[in-house]
C-alpha cells in the first residue's frame, strides 16, 4: 500500500469524524487489533471512532471505495479472533462513541440503543422503568457492548428461561460495505415502529452471530419485560461432573429457573482430590415471594436428587453484580484465562463431557507440566448445554489485560512462562477440535471456531452468496467466520 492511498482514505475520514478520531499510532493500532488470546500479525492501519451512526456509515463508504478492509470493534472483551485483523490495509471501527439511547417504549415493551451502548449502562436505564431485556447481558458487560453482543450472540443471566441475546431482538439497524443503512423487521416498514422481528424474512436474523462478516451494527432494538421483583438462590454440590450435569438437565427441562449455572474443578487423573465437588447454582426469579418459593420447592426436589445443598453465596453476589466480574481479565491470582466452548442439546450433555474428560485426561502431562489449571462450567440456554472449559496459566499478560479497562491497571509481579502459553494454545486447539468432531453449536465464533468446515456444503453455498451479494470485494472483517 503506498503512503499516497493511506494517506487518502484516513484524511478522508478524518475530514468526517475529526482527525482526533482517527488514530494511527502504532501502539494504538496493535492495541485495538489484538484480541484476549490472539495477536494480529498484521494491525490495522488506524483506529476510527465516530461518534454517529451517519458518521460510521460514511466512514464504511469511504474505506469500501479506498479498498480499506472494516474491522468493526465494541469493547474488545474476545477471544476468538472476532476483531484481529488479517492485513494491514484495515481500519479498526471503534463503536464505543456510539452511545446513545434512543428510544425506551414502556406502553410496547422495546429499547432501542446504539451499538456502542454497554450491556450494564443499557440495564442501568431500563431498570429506572422497571423493565428489563429477559436475558439482560454477559458478566462481561461493564466493558462490552450491545453491537458486540448481537455480533456473537451472548448467554448468561437469565437464559436458562430466556435464551440467548439473539432471541430478544426486534430490529436492527445496519451499514453494508457500500455504506447503506438498512433496518429489519417491521423497523424497515416506512413510518413503522421497531415493535415486531418476522416481518416477512427474518433479514434481522442474517446479522445475529455474524462477528462483523456481514455489516455493522449502528443500532438494535431489543424487547423488554418487567423486571422480576422476587428471587430465591440457590446452591448444589454434587458428587461428580456427570451428577451435576444430568442435575442442570433435568432443572433445565423443568424451566423453573432463570439461571442454571455449573462449575467444578477438573482433577487430573494424577492428582487425589476427591473433595472438591462441581456446584451447580440456581436462580429462581418471579414476581412474588409465594410464586418463588413455590418454583423452587419443585425445583429442589428435582436437584436434591442427587446434590445437597450448599451457601448460595455464588448466585447471589452473581445477581446483586452481574456485571462486576470484569475487574481484571486476569484471574484471582493473576493468572491468564481462555474460554473455549461449544452448544450441544440436553440428550448429549454427558457424552460431551465424556468426550472433555477424555480429552483433558490423554493431556495430562501437558497440563501437569505446563502448570495449567482447568475449571469446566456449564450452564442451560433453554434446551441446551453450553460446555466451556476454561484453561488457566501463568505468563505475561497482553496491554488488554493489564488495562483494567476503567478500574486502576493491573499491576504483575509474575514470571513469564512462553512454554505454558504454548501449552495453553494447544489444548485450546484440541478444545476446538473435539468440540467440531461432536458437532457442538457455538456462540463467538470469530475466526476461530472452523464454523464453515462442519457445514453440509448446501447451506455453506448459500451462505458464500450471500456473502458475496452484500460484500462483494470483501472489505467487511475478512476471514470473520472463515469467510473471505
Ligand atoms: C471476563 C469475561 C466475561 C465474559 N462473560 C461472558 C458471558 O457471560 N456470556 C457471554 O456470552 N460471553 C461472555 N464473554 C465473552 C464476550 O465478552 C462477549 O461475547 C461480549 O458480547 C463481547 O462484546 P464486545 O463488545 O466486547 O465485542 P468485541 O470483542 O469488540 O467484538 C466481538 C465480535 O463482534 C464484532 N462486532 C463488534 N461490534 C460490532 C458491531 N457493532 N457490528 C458488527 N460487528 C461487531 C467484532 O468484529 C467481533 O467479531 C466474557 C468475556 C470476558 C473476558
Amino acid at each position: 500500500m503506498s503512503e499516497t492511498f493511506e494517506h487518502y482514505a484516513l484524511n478522508a475520514m478524518a475530514g468526517v469524524i475529526g482527525a482526533e478520531h482517527v488514530r494511527r499510532d502504532a501502539e494504538t493500532c496493535r492495541y485495538f487489533s489484538s484480541d484476549l488470546f490472539f495477536d494480529a500479525e498484521f494491525p490495522a492501519m488506524a483506529v476510527v471512532s465516530p461518534a454517529t451512526r451517519e458518521e460510521a456509515a460514511h466512514v464504511i463508504r469511504i474505506a469500501t471505495d479506498e479498498s480499506v478492509s472494516i474491522v468493526p470493534r465494541g469493547g474488545g472483551l474476545s477471544y476468538s479472533g472476532g476483531y484481529v485483523t488479517q492485513d494491514s490495509r484495515s481500519i479498526i471501527l471503534d463503536t464505543t462513541r456510539l452511545t446513545r439511547i434512543l428510544e425506551i417504549n414502556e406502553e410496547d415493551q422495546y429499547v432501542t440503543v446504539e451499538a456502542g451502548v454497554t450491556w450494564q449502562v443499557l440495564d442501568d436505564e431500563v431498570a429506572k422503568h422497571g423493565l428489563r431485556v429477559p436475558h439482560f447481558g454477559p458478566a462481561s458487560g461493564r466493558v462490552s457492548t450491545v453491537g458486540g453482543g448481537l455480533s456473537q450472540n451472548t448467554v448468561l443471566f437469565g437464559s436458562a428461561t430466556h435464551g440467548s441475546i439473539a432471541d430478544h431482538v426486534l430490529s436492527l439497524e445496519v451499514a453494508l460495505p457500500d455504506g447503506s443503512r438498512v433496518k429489519t423487521g417491521s423497523g424497515a416498514i416506512r413510518d413503522g415502529q421497531p415493535f415486531f422481528r418476522y416481518h416477512g424474512p427474518d433479514v434481522g436474523g442474517l446479522f445475529l452471530g455474524d462477528c462483523g462478516a456481514l455489516g455493522v451494527k449502528l443500532s438494535a432494538t431489543l424487547q423488554l419485560m418487567p423486571r422480576p421483583t422476587a428471587f430465591v438462590y440457590a446452591s448444589f454440590a454434587f458428587p461428580t461432573f456427570e451428577a451435576m450435569i444430568t442435575g442442570q438437565t433435568e432443572v433445565g427441562r423443568s424451566r423453573l429457573a432463570a439461571d442454571i449455572l455449573g462449575t467444578g474443578t477438573y482433577i487430573p487423573p494424577y492428582r487425589d482430590e476427591s473433595d472438591a465437588k462441581p456446584v451447580m447454582h440456581i436462580v429462581v426469579e418471579g414476581d412474588t415471594d409465594i410464586e418463588v418459593a413455590h418454583r423452587f420447592d419443585r425445583l429442589r426436589a428435582i436437584a436434591a436428587y442427587q446434590g445437597v445443598e450448599t451457601d448460595p453465596t455464588v448466585p447471589q453476589v452473581l445477581r446483586a453484580h452481574p456485571f462486576g466480574f470484569v475487574s481484571s481479565l486476569l484471574d484471582d491470582d493473576g493468572r491468564l484465562q481462555s474460554w473455549t466452548h461449544g452448544l450441544v442439546p440436553f440428550s448429549r450433555g454427558l457424552h460431551m463431557l465424556s468426550c472433555l474428560t477424555a480429552t483433558l485426561n490423554a493431556a495430562a502431562e501437558l497440563i501437569e507440566r505446563s502448570g495449567i489449571e482447568i475449571t469446566i462450567s456449564a450452564a442451560v440456554v433453554r434446551n441446551a448445554l453450553l460446555i466451556e472449559p476454561i484453561i488457566r496459566w501463568r505468563d505475561h499478560p497482553r496491554p488488554i489485560q493489564l488495562n483494567g479497562l476503567g478500574n486502576p491497571a493491573t499491576p504483575w509481579q509474575g514470571t513469564a512462562d512462553a512454554a505454558a502459553t504454548d501449552a495453553a494454545v494447544q489444548l485450546r486447539r484440541s478444545l476446538r477440535n473435539l468440540f467440531r468432531r461432536e458437532s457442538a453449536a457455538h456462540l463467538q465464533i470469530g475466526k476461530y471456531y472452523g464454523f464453515r468446515e462442519g457445514l453440509i456444503d448446501d447451506s455453506d453455498g448459500l451462505l458464500m452468496r450471500l456473502k458475496h451479494a452484500l460484500d462483494p470485494h470483501d472489505r467487511m472483517n475478512p476471514g470473520a467466520l472463515g469467510l473471505g
